[in-house]
């Protein structure tokens, strides 16, 4: 057996800038669009639910924007976080490749998404908002946000998607030990709730709803905003910590990866770790390939379509040009609960379609297979989401067994699993299967999709 083999940096070599890849794009992001006009949106109109600074992080230009002292004393407590070399998974594999991993599960709500949770929550109480409502699949970005609004001092009020609610009654109790408040969804107190519920009485939830109920209560209470986990701008540039540390770990491992790669529900902890490499490739011209990782269920990359779409099920968010499977779409009920969303980031987006990122899918057994693979390896159980980076890893180091080549790998393992233990004992006794999502549905939903311009 050979050693841990980890690269840790001092906490002096947290960024003191994010970085933002806007500044990089070889041509920038179609507009944003107002969800009744159609036209270009601006600040003001997204003022109703965002605090100006993060306004401003949305549209901005600007290649690095400064980190609050405030947000990287919290920071602190976790990051830099590791980066590890995988020896016993390569040993394991017998692969000539080398395979390195930047572990997210050491923040105190166990995932990537605290890094976000962190500066919205700051920017939130800097400008006086009192409440911050939102929504929450598995609940990762519940419980990222219920701990940043227990640090700054928040109301935090998150729809938890019905299934997951009563699935993940541990998450919830997380949330609510953070003093946060979590309700179903779809639930009676907001009209978009009350909506669903009258024509689907047994509603399970779905993403899409969860976040038009937060949406309503932002927009109709003046002292409260609404916050998003992924998929936007802001939330990304909030992730590009993971891939600026990872940039330094590598230069102490003295490698550059060939192959950077991250699972995508809304696409925010594959692009924390791939943007800082690939602006690096885009000003520089220094390759490395960006592998987009989504579950077969929920084809939002590999089956999509680019289109303007709306972000929620009631459409009440603006419209962006985005892969998507159609705000009408429910994906079916797999484990990895943080992939099951309609749409993907804008910036992903784009630079898939640019030939920028290379998207694949696999099926939820192999992705089982390949974390328990992982675990007994490395000593980490990771979450059902972060599988899906781990069998991509895997995949690309048997084809360098086979073509003996020794590539660098560099993936994210964005969350631990110690939440979904029921998912494990699903696996391990059998009673999962492949999920196939229904075709038909995606036809329609995709037929529903707005008409712009
Ligand atoms: C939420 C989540 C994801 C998916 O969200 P992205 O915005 O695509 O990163 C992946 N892994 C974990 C552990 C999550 O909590």
């Amino acid at each position: 057996m050979s050693d841990t083999v980890k690269f840790l940096l001092p906490e002096r070599e947290i960024p003191k800038s994010w970085y933002n890849i806007a500044a990089d794009l070889p041509e920038p992001l179609p507009p944003v669009l107002h969800p009744g006009t159609k036209q270009p949106i601006g600040p003001d109109d997204l003022a109703v639910i965002f605090p100006r600074a993060v306004i401003e992080q949305e549209m901005s230009q600007e290649r690095e924007i400064e980190i609050p002292t405030p947000v990287r004393d919290v920071y602190r407590q976790w990051r830099p976080s590791p980066l590890f070399r995988a020896r016993r998974l390569e040993q394991a594999l017998g692969t000539p490749a080398k395979i390195y991993y930047k572990y997210e599960g050491v923040s105190p709500a166990g995932s990537h998404k605290a890094n976000s949770a962190i500066a919205q929550a700051f920017y939130n109480k800097q400008e006086g908002v009192r409440r911050i409502a939102t929504e929450t699949g598995a609940g990762q970005w519940g419980s990222s946000l219920a701990l940043a609004g227990a640090l700054f001092d928040i109301d935090i009020e998150v729809y938890m998607v019905k299934v997951s609610f009563q699935q993940k009654p541990y998450r919830r109790a997380m949330m609510e030990t953070f003093g946060a408040r979590c309700i179903a969804s779809p639930s009676d107190t907001t009209e978009s709730g009350r909506a669903v519920l009258a024509e689907h009485p047994d509603s399970t939830g779905s993403l899409g709803i969860a976040i038009s109920e937060a949406v309503e209560v932002a927009a109709k209470n003046d002292d409260t905003c609404y916050a998003l986990g992924s998929v936007l701008n802001h939330v990304l540039l909030h992730q590009s910590v993971i891939g600026l540390e990872a940039m330094k770990q590598m230069e102490m491992a003295g490698d550059y990866p060939d192959m950077v790669i991250g699972c995508t529900g809304g696409g925010s902890n594959f692009a924390g770790l791939a943007f800082p490499f690939l602006g690096e490739q885009l000003r520089s011209g220094r390759k490395v390939e960006c592998i987009a990782v989504e579950p077969s269920a929920c084809p939002t990359l590999t089956k999509g379509r680019l289109a303007y779409d709306y972000g929620d099920t009631a459409h009440l968010t603006p419209l962006v040009k985005m892969f998507t499977l159609g705000s009408a779409f429910v994906p079916p009920g797999f484990h990895a609960g943080g992939l099951r969303y309609h749409g993907m980031a804008p910036q992903v987006s784009h630079l898939t379609n640019l030939g920028l990122i290379d998207p694949r899918s696999y099926n939820q057994l192999e992705c089982f297979a390949a974390g328990i693979q992982f675990a007994k390896a490395e000593g980490i159980v990771p979450a059902p989401e972060a599988n899906h980076a781990i069998r991509a890893a895997i995949h690309e180091a048997e084809k360098c067994r086979e073509s003996g080549e020794a590539k660098t790998i560099l993936f994210n393992l964005s969350g631990h699993g110690h939440f979904d233990m029921q998912a494990y004992t699903d696996y391990l006794g059998g009673k999962l299967k492949d999920l196939v999502y229904d075709e038909s549905e995606v036809a329609m939903a995709l037929a529903g999709l707005p008409s712009v311009g």
